[in-house]
């Protein structure tokens, strides 16, 4: 059975005293709230990520992560992190590509297919956004864009290594705006997403594969797009800074 996921998004909120307190109770609440297969990341900004990787130590279902790397190893990048950096903390995941990097910070497919890459090689696990905004939805060409973003962004990666990616289809449209994908929505293209991963490796892949919905996910409709055969989680932003609401959506597969 594929890993179920709950991933937190702080961006750039929280200062390092309100991200441990966050942290802290989101640990408390979750511990017992995280059944089975189910696991539990927090993906904060990089001044946190040492700390609440050591109070996470003794949890087996919650994990941290970053929320962007830098495509090389090391060196002149003045104001960048590497991915060996971050791993060197504690953390297990990355968040790549998120629209609001792609967005406001140019992050093309190619980039990311370097950055997924290094991911991969410093031991870190890609959390790889993809999604498409209102006006190629609007145009029809939503499908055109998640197909490419998945054959330019992850789809070089041999099967071996696509088994360390998560994927988070997060509409560039649903995120922080209040407005939801609906779960058929959703699911629809969380279903066109495991074609694409059988096609181009094989069904046991594709069964394999975590794919994560994000945008503007909330304890009230977090049961409903969970209950969705190919829906396995969720990528949560605004819900993720208060500790009661993001567990509440850890608790809508239970
Ligand atoms: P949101 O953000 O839940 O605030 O819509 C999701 C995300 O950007 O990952």
């Amino acid at each position: 059975m594929r890993k179920k996921i709950v991933a937190g998004n702080w961006k750039m909120n929280l200062d390092y005293n309100e991200g441990l307190s966050l942290f802290s109770e989101v640990l408390n609440m979750v511990k017992d709230e995280a059944t089975g297969s189910q696991e539990v990341v927090v993906c904060s900004p990089f001044i946190h990520l040492h700390s609440i990787a050591q109070l996470a130590k003794g949890s087996a279902k919650v994990s941290v992560g970053a929320q962007n790397a830098h495509q090389n190893e090391s060196g002149a990048f003045t104001g960048e992190v590497s991915a060996k950096q971050i791993k060197s903390v504690g953390a297990a995941y990355v968040i790549l590509g998120h629209s609001e990097r792609r967005q406001y910070f140019g992050e093309t497919n190619e980039l990311l297919a370097k950055k997924t890459d290094t991911a991969l090689a410093n031991d870190l696990k890609p959390i790889f956004c993809i999604g498409e905004t209102l006006q190629e939805r609007e145009a029809n060409t939503h499908f055109d864009v998640i197909k490419s973003q998945l054959v330019e962004g992850i789809f070089h990666l041999d099967a071996s290594q696509f088994a360390k990616v998560v994927i988070a289809y997060e509409p560039v449209w649903a995120i922080g705006t209040g407005v939801t994908a609906t779960a058929e929505q959703a699911q629809e293209i969380h279903a066109f997403i495991r074609k694409e991963i059988a096609a181009k490796y094989d069904q046991a892949v594709a069964d394999a594969t975590t794919i994560l919905y994000g945008g503007s996910c909330n304890p009230k409709n977090a049961h409903e797009l969970f209950a969705q055969g190919d829906i396995d989680g969720g990528l949560i932003g605004g819900a993720s800074l208060k500790s009661r609401d993001f567990t509440d959506i850890v608790k809508a597969f239970n």
